[in-house]
């Protein structure tokens, strides 16, 4: 089969597989030069909207990578690099700093109230101090814990080396942050951890919401998701809207949140706070739908 040609190939040429690891390891060192000098990590924030009244409830805060020479990296490459190679738990303060410090500006501007959510990685959990990371960074930003939510995804809960996660999440709740599950439904986890973990929302994963409202499946899973959630008072955000249809749909089916490029993209600080200031001022109070349009 071609699977065990595969495998073939790769003893046979494993000398060259230590050539195709290179360029991780140059990046790897790129990764940690840019936490030395600054100036190329930056995050992005994407709006979530309420949908019984389109107003902006949250910012979701996405990490970019401006590589000097490659350009911009995705975080869905590097963050598994600092993941493996120890770098997470820094790049995760920088994260947690950042996010403060953006909060903190926000506030000192007088803009009005929102969540601003953050991901956090498993490693954050087991290699640094996140609460430490967290409370110290509140302090020094004077920023209200109910304005930092995190984001955790399901395969966070199911890392055997994160230990009891719920005595950590009940201290971050005590701490005042929101705590979401990210990528809700694709992490293979039992349901049953829904009934003793604390938690405020579930994020539900794009997947799901690609081929609304056509696809049946994907229909009957939403539905079900959205009943449970109500069952258990808690939260639900629909991830990845793209269309029209499939946010009148999760309107509909009594979703209460969304987020996706249909609404907006994640946009620097800077233009997002613009057009954030326009619409306030325009009178249209963070409506939706006009970040996708501008
Ligand atoms: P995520 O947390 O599930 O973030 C949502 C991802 O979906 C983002 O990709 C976002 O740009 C993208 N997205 C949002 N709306 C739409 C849509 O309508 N359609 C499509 N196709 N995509 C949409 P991004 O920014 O590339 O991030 C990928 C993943 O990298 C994130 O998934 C998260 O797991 C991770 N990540 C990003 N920033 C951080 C961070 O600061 N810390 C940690 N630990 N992980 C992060
Ligand atoms: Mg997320
Ligand atoms: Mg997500
Ligand atoms: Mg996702």
């Amino acid at each position: 089969s071609a699977k065990r040609n595969g495998r073939n190939h790769s003893q046979r040429f494993r000398p060259s597989l230590d050539v195709q690891d290179s360029p991780q390891l140059g990046m790897l060192n790129d990764l940690r030069n840019a936490l030395a000098v600054g100036g190329q990590l930056e995050l992005h924030y994407q709006p979530q909207y309420r949908l019984e009244d389109d107003s902006l409830v949250g910012l979701e805060a996405l990490l970019r990578w401006q590589h000097p020479r490659d350009g911009m990296v995705s975080p869905g490459d590097f963050i598994p690099l600092a993941e493996r190679h120890g770098l997470m738990a820094t790049l995760g303060d920088w994260v947690i700093d950042q996010a403060l410090a953006q909060l903190s500006h926000w506030q000192s501007k007088g803009m009005p109230e929102v969540v601003v959510w953050i991901n956090i990685s498993a490693m954050q959990l087991f290699q640094g101090d996140l609460e430490t990371a967290l409370a110290s960074g509140l302090a020094r930003h004077r920023v209200p814990p109910r304005l930092l939510g995190l984001e955790l995804t399901e395969s966070v809960l199911l890392d055997e080396r994160a230990g009891d996660i719920a005595p950590r999440l009940e201290k971050l709740r005590r701490q005042g942050h929101h705590v979401a599950i990210d990528d809700f439904g694709t992490g293979y986890s039992s349901l049953g951890y829904l009934k003793h973990l604390p938690l405020d929302k579930l994020k539900l994963d794009r997947a799901f919401i690609q081929a609304l409202p056509d696809d049946q499946a994907d229909a009957a899973i939403v539905c079900a998701v959205l009943a449970m959630a109500r069952g258990l008072e808690l939260e639900v955000i629909a991830e990845g809207v793209e269309t029209e249809a499939q946010r009148d749909y999760l309107r509909a089916q009594g979703c209460a949140q969304v987020q996706g490029f249909f609404y907006a993209r994640p946009l620097p600080a800077a233009r997002l706070e613009a057009q954030w200031r326009e619409q306030i001022s325009a009178g249209q109070i963070i409506k939706g739908k006009s970040f996708a349009e501008a």
